[in-house]
């Protein structure tokens, strides 16, 4: 198994690839051909727990970097921080729809699910490479808690998460803030996401070009996270041991593809719904064809208030029948006038159907609102825009459908109060975060001081 980019034809080796974020020319990772899965290796994974189908996908794509013993030694530890038996239960709502919970991590995001098993993943390979491990990232919310919780005390590996100054949500700060382990470093710089985003792309390159560390950076483009995440995908085909539809509310793109790699593995995932909020950059661009750069919105599910989907890159690898200099075109010129267009047809070239909706806040606390009414489940906002979504699709005719939860209620409790007029359970993870001391270094929006600050 050997990874190639989506911007230049490359012969790229699995470690090179998890532990580094960009390929050299600029665009993403991608494996040079999709590992399958068979009915048989289904049927035989139909029991199986969670760790055990992470460790069958982990095998299927490292090109021989690690054996059999590795793969599960490093499954069993990166799950050992969740806090359900099932890692991702499935939770009825209806006669065809089920949620499919990716809560139970140590964030209580999804996030955990590919961050958790990347860092023991990049542990493992450490041990054979030697140089130590510098992980940086800019977050506007749930990407910071989740890596900071996945790295925290690692051995011969320091983090550093940038988050914009009084931007982020109380909850979401103080899980990133009160962990005090020595590796870690929390900057809160006095600007905006944006202006923290550009400031970890100078440093990395910065980083990178002194070669003393292995640098990594832990947003969404990560080859490791996109890999880890179609396990739960592969474990639910196995269970179900049937065709199934999904419901993904979605922002960057990386959920939603997993699950797109998925179904080209062979996990019969026969149909899709891309969810997404007022942000309609990827609803549009299934909708229409193509999608012009808009600006960001606000709204109750921010994990998801993006305009630019970063992954949407590897879709389109994918749909230009990974033809890497037609992909480098189309995206040096949605660089350039900001407007971006799927192939005609696009729809042929994907292993399963596909719907996509964008959903009003409205939608979203009504949504809450007659979860809670029918089954009296408390949904977050985020799963409340996948559950609206799936609701108002055609396209899945009897297939079950499977809608994915990606964070706790009890992260975004303003919603929900709003919605229901009462408080989320608050999971013992979180009750006591606000007794706890928080550590972080505050500067100003300058490349110059956050390096000062990281030293
Ligand atoms: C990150 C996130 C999403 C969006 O996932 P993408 O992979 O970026 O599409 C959805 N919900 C929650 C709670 C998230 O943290």
């Amino acid at each position: 198994m050997r990874y190639t980019s989506t911007r230049a034809d490359l012969d790229q080796d699995f470690s090179t690839v998890v532990a580094s974020g960009l390929a050299p020319d600029g665009g993403l990772y991608l494996p040079q051909e999709i590992p399958q899965i068979t009915p048989e290796d289904l049927a035989h994974l139909a029991d199986a727990d969670y760790a055990t189908c992470l460790s069958f996908v982990g095998r299927l794509f490292d090109g021989g970097a690690l054996d059999a013993q590795a793969w599960d030694r490093l499954a069993r530890r990166a799950l050992k921080g969740f806090r359900h038996p099932a890692i991702a239960p499935l939770n009825q709502l209806a006669p065809r729809h089920w949620l499919l919970e990716l809560f139970h991590g140590p964030t209580l995001s999804f996030k955990d699910y590919g961050l958790q098993p990347l860092s023991s993943l990049l542990s493992e390979l450490a041990a054979h490479d030697g140089r130590p491990l510098f992980i940086l990232g800019a977050t506007s919310g749930d990407t910071g808690s989740a890596a900071l919780a996945a790295f925290r005390g690692k051995a011969n590996a320091r983090i550093v998460i940038l988050h914009p100054h009084g931007r982020v949500s109380d909850v979401q700060r103080r899980q990133m803030t009160t962990l005090n382990d020595d590796n870690i470093l929390n900057i809160a710089v006095e600007g905006s996401f944006d202006d923290c985003q550009r400031i970890v792309k100078a440093l990395l390159d910065q980083r990178s070009a002194q070669k003393r560390e292995a640098v990594l950076s832990v947003n969404s483009i990560n080859w490791g996270r996109l890999l880890f995440q179609t396990a739960y995908y592969v474990h639910m085909g196995a269970r179900l041991g049937r065709p199934f539809a999904l419901s993904v509310p979605s922002g960057n793109f990386g959920n939603a593809l997993s699950a797109v790699l998925a179904a080209k593995m062979g996990v019969p995932i026969h149909h899709l719904i891309v969810a997404t909020n007022a942000n309609r950059a990827l609803s549009r661009i299934f909708e229409t064809g193509e999608t012009v750069k808009g600006t960001v919105q606000s709204t109750l599910s921010p994990a998801m208030d993006i305009q630019i989907p970063s992954n949407l890159e590897r879709l389109l690898y994918i749909l230009n029948n990974c033809d890497a200099k037609i992909t480098c075109n189309q995206m040096e010129e949605f660089a350039r006038d900001g407007r971006l267009a799927l192939p005609g047809d696009w729809r042929k070239s994907l292993p399963l159907s596909l719907e996509s909706f964008s959903v009003t806040d409205k939608e979203v606390l009504e949504c809450i609102k007659d979860t809670y009414a029918n089954t009296d489940r408390v949904i977050d906002p985020h799963t409340a825009v996948a559950v609206a979504a799936a609701n108002r699709a055609k396209g899945a005719g009897d297939l079950t459908i499977l809608s994915v939860s990606t964070a706790h209620p009890a992260k975004f409790p303003e919603a929900v109060e709003s919605a229901l007029g009462i408080s989320p359970l608050v999971p013992a993870l979180l009750r006591d975060l606000h007794k706890l001391e928080e550590r972080f270094t505050i500067t100003e929006p300058t490349i110059e001081a956050v390096a000062a600050a990281i030293g």
